[in-house]
């Protein structure tokens, strides 16, 4: 059987875990967590990161922490996961959804601004499959209108954004909030677990507040203030120490980590590309202004019925293929408040794409087989 995923361990993370309990602390903030929070902030140049429980949970600070208020309109794109709407829509939000670009199934910058009006609040790009957002167009769109931009991260963990000069910038440093997540099913895992980045500088004490359920106790603890209180809304949105382990013995093997995912990423590329072409199945497009990530490794097929023969003929064969989100317009908690406009980009990626094994362990053999599989289709 190849699975689907299956989620790699490095080897330490029992270790870290045994030292992060003898040491008598495992509630959070302690010091596998500030280990973690500066490896991100040292290695991707993030302002500042905040751990948290799940990427869920980061979305939730940042609805919080832009005040999202009910009747505030949030847009985002349709093709993601629940959790990037969700965050806003407890907090009473309207999420106006917009449709995905034709060759990737990152929201279309170029139609975003036909769907601002003066309730608009933030914009929340999703880096889909690690791919980045046109980040640059989109910043610029958000300080024409005075916008927050929250970028949902959760996919994008070690991928960069290239701006027309040249310059590389980290996915999760341009935007006012990222997002990130090291669900089991993530490049870089601790079986749940997640990260807020806070980049605008406006947010970096409240942040810290909120993530202490409304008090100032990281302060308190820094010695600021003599004591520690109740100052604001917040929940409990810190991981433990146990978790914060685990995470710190992926970080440390995060490099080969990357070079194995980016191995197996090509293979496939380099493998599929003719069959595909032939096919008229589409392989990742990777923008100019992208690196790759080596999330995952996606085919986009001329039909659903198309797609249903690979993951069933793979099936068959004891290989697990998965499609991916179903348009959050059409689901039927958002379908009656959506405009009815119509995403056709949206509805054709939840139709027609499928997604490859892709983990850690998977090896040059089980690629071949999966490839072989799909070429006698
Ligand atoms: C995985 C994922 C999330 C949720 O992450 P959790 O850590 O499981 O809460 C949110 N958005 C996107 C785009 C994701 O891929």
């Amino acid at each position: 059987m190849i699975p689907f995923n299956k989620p790699y361990l490095t080897g330490k993370e029992a270790h870290y875990i045994y030292q992060a309990v003898s040491s008598g602390k495992i509630s959070g903030n302690g010091i596998f967590t500030k280990k973690c929070q500066s490896f991100f902030e040292e290695h991707y140049n993030f302002n500042k990161c905040l751990l948290t429980t799940s990427c869920t949970d980061a979305l939730e600070m940042a609805a919080i922490l832009i005040d999202t208020r009910p009747g505030d309109e949030i847009i985002m794109p349709s093709y993601t996961f629940v959790s990037t709407a969700n965050a806003f829509v407890l907090r009473g939000a309207k999420i106006v959804f917009a449709d995905s670009m034709a060759n990737n199934p990152n929201m279309d910058v170029d139609k975003i601004e036909a769907l601002i009006t003066p309730k608009t609040k933030a914009i929340v790009p999703v880096h889909y499959a690690g791919f980045a957002c046109d980040m640059d167009k989109l910043m610029e769109l958000a300080r024409k209108y005075n916008l927050y931009v929250i970028e949902d991260a959760a996919q994008a963990i070690d991928n960069y954004y290239i701006s027309k000069d040249g310059t590389k910038r980290a996915l999760g440093s341009i935007g006012d909030l990222a997002a990130f997540s090291f669900h089991e099913t993530k490049n870089i895992i601790s079986g749940e677990g997640g990260m807020l980045v806070v980049n605008n500088k406006k947010f970096e004490q409240r942040a810290e507040i909120i993530w202490e359920k409304g008090t100032n106790r990281s302060a308190f603890f820094r010695g600021e203030v003599d004591k520690y209180g109740w100052v604001d809304v917040g929940s409990s949105f810190l991981p433990s120490e146990v978790i914060a382990a685990f995470l710190w013995a992926q970080l440390e093997n995060m490099e080969d980590i990357q070079a194995k995912r980016k191995s197996i990423w090509n293979t496939y590329h380099e493998g599929l590309k003719d069959y595909a072409q032939k096919n008229n199945i589409k392989l990742p497009d990777i923008p100019s202004y992208s690196t790759n990530n080596a999330h995952m490794f996606y085919m986009v097929c001329e039909s659903l019925q198309q797609r249903t023969e690979i993951i069933n003929r793979l099936k068959t064969n004891d290989i697990l293929s998965v499609f991916h989100y179903l348009s959050l317009h059409s689901s039927p908690f958002a379908k009656d408040k959506h405009d009815g406009r119509i995403l056709s980009e949206s509805d054709r990626y939840t139709d027609t794409l499928v997604r490859l094994p892709f983990y850690y362990e998977l090896t040059d053999n089980d690629i071949a087989k999966v490839i072989n599989i799909i070429k006698q289709i």
